[in-house]
């Protein structure tokens, strides 16, 4: 679903817009280029080049940007990619709130929005919550609605990305949402992808997974979630529910979860389990994440108690899952990823070490390095995928 050039035979239509495509890519992963580079790195005929570059700059993907050095005859012209040609937003859908960036073609952060909604409102509507927010984005920045790319969803849960509904998500409460209303209302195409998934991209395209081609990015936030990259590409399986791996079975009869089922990996590894079972140790005392690792810094006796057992039920489901995917890379995003040296040492033990099967440099695991940003940055890569290629 993510392959830009679907294998058909071409026309001269679909000629034109391949060449552009190259073209655009080649300047946006250059920077700065010449026509006759273009031509050369390309092996696209000089005139075709030629054209496609003063349209890029008629649409305002480029500019002039001097002279090069001449190899005999007129010194060429310097063209350079213009990363604000063009605007795309992502949107990620967390229980009781929604994160909402405006991102240019280098997928920078320009506008950044964080709102809490109230989950459990029986006339909830999450695209009217998004619509006011991007609205406001577009009239406070005076945005030309002719540069946004389109809108990126994020979210928890089975997501059908060609009509763009959110089947099911247990743990956001909610069923058969559509977010075509959003396109309809804007007139941009919208992107849906599972929250996981949305992140694995962003680790691929943009963060510690780039050039990888076999990794299982693991999503631990409110939710646990995985996504998976195969031959350097996402697999989203049969029906887009590949990865639910925060449903598998760690404990039979264990606890019970949002799914309806019982003993699910979610239920042990999320950071709002993490930090419950803290404040059950303390007592019920309140406290944060922040304050739990500064805790286990100090060798505070309950949260190494704490940190133990959560590593234990981490390790069961990362085993489970090495067991079935044998990746080269896991990848671990989420808050719990920002403290790399109290996890990975730990983990690393825990996982390869009482195994005759599996040998630690067989499989590296690695945090996340987007941290609280990568599912964001996935959706919001997900309208400009169709520009442009990250490769
Ligand atoms: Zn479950």
């Amino acid at each position: 679903m993510y392959s830009r050039q679907e294998q058909k035979p071409l026309d001269q239509e679909s000629i034109k817009k391949a060449n552009r495509d190259r073209i655009l890519d080649l300047l946006h992963k250059n920077r700065v280029l010449t026509k006759q580079e273009a031509s050369q790195i390309t092996d696209i005929s000089f005139p075709t080049v030629s054209s496609n570059i003063d349209f890029l700059v008629e649409s305002g993907f480029a500019e002039e940007a001097g002279m090069a050095n001449s190899t005999g005859g007129r010194k060429p012209v310097i063209y350079r990619f213009l990363p604000n040609a063009r605007y795309s937003f992502g949107i990620n859908i967390e229980p009781g709130a929604i994160r909402i960036v405006r991102v240019n073609l280098d997928i920078d952060i320009i506008d950044d929005f964080y709102f809490p909604y109230k989950k459990d409102q029986k006339d909830l509507n999450l695209n009217n919550l998004i619509l006011s927010a991007i609205e406001n984005i577009i009239e406070r920045n005076s945005i030309n609605a002719d540069n946004i790319l389109g809108v990126g969803i994020a979210a928890l849960g089975s997501v059908n990305p060609r009509h763009q509904i959110l089947e099911i998500s247990p743990t956001l409460r909610v069923k058969n949402v559509s977010f075509a209303p959003i396109s309809w209302t804007l007139g941009v195409p919208v992107y849906l992808e599972n929250e996981a998934n949305a992140a694995a991209l962003a680790e691929l395209k943009l963060g510690i997974a780039k050039g990888m081609q076999n990794l299982i990015y693991i999503s631990i936030t409110r939710g646990v979630g995985a996504g998976m990259v195969i031959g350097g590409e996402l697999y989203t399986g049969a029906h887009n529910r590949a990865g639910e791996l925060g449903h598998q079975v760690i404990y039979p009869k264990g606890r019970t979860c949002n799914c309806g089922k019982q003993g699910c990996w979610e239920q042990y590894v999320s950071e709002q389990m993490l930090l419950q079972l803290y404040i059950n140790k303390r007592n019920g005392r309140e406290t944060s994440l922040k304050d739990f690792f500064n805790h286990l810094s100090y060798q505070d006796k309950i949260a190494v108690s704490v940190w133990e057992e959560y590593l234990e039920h981490l390790s069961l489901g990362i085993h489970n899952i090495i067991s079935v995917y044998d990746p080269h890379y896991i990848v671990i995003g989420g808050t719990i990823a920002a403290y790399p040296e109290h996890l990975l040492p730990p983990l690393m033990k825990k996982v390869f070490g009482d195994s005759s099967l599996y040998i630690k440099n067989d499989t590296f695991i690695l945090t996340s390095q987007l941290g609280k940003d990568s599912s964001v940055l996935g959706a919001a890569l997900l309208p400009v995928r169709s520009l442009l290629s990250f490769g």
